[in-house]
């Protein structure tokens, strides 16, 4: 049952906090991976108290969005294609996968046009691998001043997938690289980025204890995914 698997995951991310030591305003949020998940699992997440969601495909998430409640909030945790910002901006409260500095620049067009103001986070490549989007560490510190730069993007923060691994500490390392990137980043632009997008079902108590401020959880929560994503039935969409 959905209640059960996230009273678990919360006194688990309870409990990694408190191990940390963090403060108890230094909170971690909890986003529910909903992608692929149709809306009736979402909308019994929000029957338990869930309002913040995750999901990585704009097509899906467009056609979801207008189904849930609208106090829920969603985040985009994709990798975001240039031609569907636009269709992006209006749905999403924070976009995790800004990973490039042409798609910053894009997004910052683009909502210069819409007249809106996104916020977004830096997808980090923390291991270097060659299959992977994000910047480069070292990349993102020679880039990070024209980053910050573009005038309509609120850049909050830094965002990780580590290379997948059996154990989950193995992905200690990669949340610490990022938490210490973000401290260097800060120090040069004197500009706070508090925000740190890092673990997922398999790891996130390890992230927690590493400093995240959001983890991203989907099979943890709703299960394994079939690996095929969301559509409205055919007779859904004949009623629009
Ligand atoms: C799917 C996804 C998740 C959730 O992964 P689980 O292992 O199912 O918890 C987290 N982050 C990103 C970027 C994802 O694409």
């Amino acid at each position: 049952m959905f209640s059960e698997r996230l009273r678990i995951i919360l006194e688990k991310m309870e409990a990694a906090h408190s191990r940390s030591g963090r403060a108890k305003e230094d909170r971690c949020e909890l986003i529910a991976v909903s992608k692929t998940h149709p809306p009736e699992a979402v909308l019994e997440a929000v029957e338990c108290g869930v309002t913040l969601f995750g999901e990585n495909r704009v097509q899906e998430a467009k056609a979801k969005i207008p189904l849930l409640p609208s106090r829920c909030r969603w985040h985009f945790i994709g990798h975001l294609q240039k031609n569907k910002i636009r269709q992006a901006l209006p749905l999403f409260d924070l976009l995790h996968g800004v990973d490039s500095a042409a798609i910053a620049r894009d997004i910052d067009r683009i909502a210069q046009e819409s007249g809106v103001f996104p916020r977004v986070l830096l997808e980090v490549n923390v291991a270097g691998e060659s299959s992977k989007f994000g910047f480069q560490p070292s990349q993102l510190e020679a880039q990070i001043d024209e980053l910050l730069a573009l005038s309509r993007l609120h850049i909050e923060g830094l965002m990780t997938i580590p290379p997948v691994a059996g154990d989950p500490e193995h992905s200690r390392k990669y949340f610490a690289a990022l938490r210490e990137l973000r401290d260097r980043l800060q120090a040069r632009a004197g500009l706070p980025l508090p925000v740190l997008s890092m673990g997922m079902s398999d790891d996130f108590a390890v992230a927690i204890e590493e400093g995240a401020s959001l983890v991203r959880i989907g099979t943890a929560l709703f299960g394994t995914r079939s690996g095929k994503t969301w559509k409205p039935s055919e007779i859904d969409s004949l009623d629009e």
